[in-house]
């Protein structure tokens, strides 16, 4: 293969700018001519598509969110849109694609791939850690360590206040952000999607740990549950304590990407050129028991994401 090109796609996670320079320099270290498309399926629907260069990725491993820039695109849902972004590939020679981004990502390059023979390779990057072939997506360790530097500032003012501190952060319909910055952070709760739960053992619960000398409560909600706001409000109705809520939002996706995830960016991307370099396609890279691992893309967006309750079950025996 000769010709190859990357894209960013969905939601921004930091890591990506560290994959898309792992990818460029992997593909012209195997002699490949590399080109960036912009702003995801819309730039290959449109044709916005750069060479990329071995400077052109240079200073960008520290950098979060993406060089190439990111979208959300309706069009490449439908059969029409979908063969303008084959025409655009087809005008400029390329071989290959290589798909960063979540799930959706990964299904436009399955039809790429299915329907229009294309060889694409995904590398998961989205902070919300909600695909179940990978045991981490890029840009997950990033924000998690984001939300621990927020709830730790918060802490200081909660326990000052004696108060309940609601924690919401993000990961749609995935608890794992809200699990793993619960657990870190030493979070007295969570509440996640994957979890159905009920006010009154959360106010129990709040009660238990006052009666044992605790000060203050924190909260984390993943956002798949219910808005912070929300959440509070329901809590503040049956509880004499003062509860706050505090909405992390969009911070969580930016920010310079943690070592692992920059590890995790450097591999994914260098396997994703050792596959199409070896003219394989059709796949998506992920980490498995350590392990960079690669797997059919079919297969890798039709599994089901499996909570951790060992985890959860963690946080219940040491939060007390
Ligand atoms: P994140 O998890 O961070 O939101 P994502 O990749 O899952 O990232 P989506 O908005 O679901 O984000 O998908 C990104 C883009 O992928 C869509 O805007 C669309 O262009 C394309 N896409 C999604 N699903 C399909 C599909 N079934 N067929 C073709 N293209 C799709």
């Amino acid at each position: 293969m000769k010709k190859i090109a990357l894209l960013t796609s969905g939601g921004d996670a930091p890591g990506m700018n560290a994959a898309i320079r792992a990818v460029v320099r992997s593909g012209i270290y195997y002699g490949m001519e590399v080109f960036g498309i912009e702003r995801g399926y819309a730039g290959l629907i449109e044709g916005n598509v750069i060479p990329m260069e071995m400077r052109s990725v240079s200073n960008i491993v520290q950098c979060g969110g993406t060089k190439l820039r990111s979208a959300r695109c309706m069009e490449m849902l439908t059969v029409e849109g979908q063969k303008k972004a084959v025409d655009t590939l087809e005008k400029y020679g390329i071989e290959g694609l290589v798909v960063i981004g979540g799930d959706g990502s990964f299904r436009g390059a399955e039809v790429l791939s299915r329907d229009y023979g294309v060889p694409t390779i995904g590398i998961p990057g989205t902070i919300d850690n909600d695909l179940a072939y990978t045991d981490y997506t890029l840009g997950f360790d990033t924000a998690v360590n984001t939300c621990l530097d927020i709830i730790n500032k918060l802490r200081d003012t909660m326990t000052s206040h004696e108060r309940v501190s609601v924690v919401e952060v993000m990961g749609r319909r995935c608890g794992d952000i809200a699990l793993y910055s619960g657990i870190a952070s030493g979070a007295e709760i969570i509440v996640v999607p994957e979890i159905a739960f009920d006010m009154n053992e959360i106010i129990a619960k709040i009660n238990r740990s006052r009666a044992h000398g605790k000060h203050s409560t924190l909260i984390v909600v993943a956002e798949g549950v219910m808005g912070a706001e929300e959440f509070a409000k329901r809590l503040q109705a049956g509880t004499e304590h003062d509860v706050r809520p505090t909405c992390i939002g969009h911070v969580q996706r930016g920010g310079s990407p943690s070592m692992s995830d920059r590890m995790l960016a450097a591999q994914f991307g260098n396997k994703a050129i050792r596959l199409l370099n070896d003219g394989v396609g059709n796949r998506v890279v992920g980490i498995r028991d350590n392990k960079i691992i690669d797997m059919d893309i079919i297969e890798a967006v039709s599994m089901k994401k499996e909570f951790n309750y060992e985890l959860y079950e963690t946080l219940q025996m040491i939060s007390m």
